[in-house]
């Protein structure tokens, strides 16, 4: 088992990880939240320290920087997002290390009802003698993706001290509100200047990750007809009624979050508010090719079709809308960084792993807008929780996976 960067690797994921940079889909500012910008002064500083160039945070709250290259090579960009997830308490984590896991379940000092047990989450069995940080069970951890920043941090670090490593020019981006799906604004790409990049935003030791969905979001507005309902017969049509009705005819049984995996699409409700008189549902549809989700998208607007002519005083609305696609669609009409990573992945003695991810990253965006940018792994388990916990010794591989990737893009032949 590799020591060299355990200790650095671990100092910056419970340094980063002690800032609070959750992200808030409600706020409409750039970044969503004022905090992140605590954690994007601190990596510009301690990247000006390191000795980085051209260091930057930018008015839309990304630091770039460079490391100067050693070597003829394509530019090759290194990323990772600084907001933790909306979905669970991230104030005030306290991350704590359990040092040589022994294999048996895991308590938390601040809920005593929480076990991590590895039973139950199996790849925690795999890291007996490794050291486990956790959060301390009343908020989430953040190593997703503060694993990914302290993974770069430390790759970058060794980088800058030792310039006789060969290498080509690095373009470092340490992005805000990926969370919440505004990661990539529209000048990160010209602004990077990378060939292109990788996101250490994974899971388990060894995933490369080069198919993400494809995405739209749905918005359906039901608009009844409002009357006393005292003397409502005959007259009022209640828009409850309606969204229930397009609720019930989806296809629940086939096609939603909970009963699909692999390389299955769905159609997912995740919001639904209103009243009798005005009613709004929020969809979000996924499936890994465009063919299958145009399906999606042509289902939901039958469905609301089909309401509509069953209650024609009712105006229902159906408007869907891009969010991302799936990164393969460009990258396998150039597979070079998908090929350098599973290279560096055999030179660091690595079973490389590549699953379709069942959701977008910040390298989705990004490849469709020309940096193709496959999903590295960082060893982050159960995000968005009080069960996430990474491995040092996970987070130690990838950095050497990240130092063999860099070297693995110097081009022999220039
Ligand atoms: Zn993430």
């Amino acid at each position: 088992m590799s020591r060299q960067f355990d200790q650095e690797v671990e100092q910056r994921l419970i340094r980063y990880a002690s800032v609070d940079s959750q992200s808030d889909a409600s706020s409409s500012s750039s970044p969503s939240t004022e905090i992140q910008l605590d954690l994007l002064r601190l990596l510009e500083k301690e990247l000006s320290d390191l000795g980085a160039a051209d260091v930057q945070l930018t008015d839309y709250g990304v630091v770039l920087a460079t490391i100067p290259g050693t070597a003829p090579g394509p530019v090759v960009g290194l990323l990772a997002h600084v907001d933790t997830a909306p979905q669970f308490n991230a104030t005030g984590v306290k991350p704590r290390v359990l040092r040589g896991y022994n294999g048996g379940a895991i308590t938390f000092p601040d809920n005593a009802d929480l076990s991590l047990s590895p039973d139950e989450f199996p790849y925690l069995a795999e890291k007996i003698g490794h050291d486990i940080v956790t959060a301390s069970g009343t908020t989430l951890l953040g190593a997703d993706d503060k694993a990914g920043v302290a993974i770069i941090m430390t790759a970058a670090r060794h980088l800058l001290t030792n310039p006789e490593l060969q290498h080509p020019t690095i373009r470092l981006a340490f992005t805000p509100d990926e969370e919440i799906g505004r990661g990539v604004g529209p000048r990160l790409p010209k602004d990077l200047g990378a060939d292109f990049a990788y996101t250490f935003d994974g899971g388990a030791v060894g995933e490369i990750e080069y198919e993400s969905f494809s995405a739209d979001g749905a918005e359906i507005v039901v608009r009844g007809v409002s009357i006393h309902p005292g003397w409502a017969k005959g007259k009022m049509v209640n828009a409850i009624t309606l969204a229930a009705k397009i609720i019930a005819m989806l296809p629940q049984s086939t096609m939603a979050p909970e009963v699909t995996e692999g390389r299955e699409g769905f159609i997912h409700p995740t919001g639904m508010t209103g009243g009798s008189t005005e009613m709004r549902i929020s969809l979000i549809l996924r499936d890994f090719e465009m063919e299958g989700l145009q399906q999606k998208g042509d289902m939901l607007r039958q469905i609301c079709a089909a309401v509509q002519a069953s209650e024609p005083r009712a105006t229902i609305t159906c408007t869907i809308t891009p969010q991302y696609r799936n990164m393969r669609y460009w990258l396998e009409k150039d597979m070079t960084p998908v090929n350098l990573a599973y290279e560096a992945s055999r030179k660091a003695g690595l079973e490389p792993v590549s699953v379709p991810i069942r959701g977008g990253t910040d390298g989705s965006r990004l490849t469709e807008m020309g940096v193709p940018t496959p999903n590295l792994f960082t060893g982050m388990q159960n995000i968005h929780g009080p069960l996430e916990w990474v491995s040092v010794q996970d987070m130690s591989r990838a950095t050497e996976f990240c130092l063999h990737l860099v070297q693995a893009a110097v081009d022999p032949s220039d």
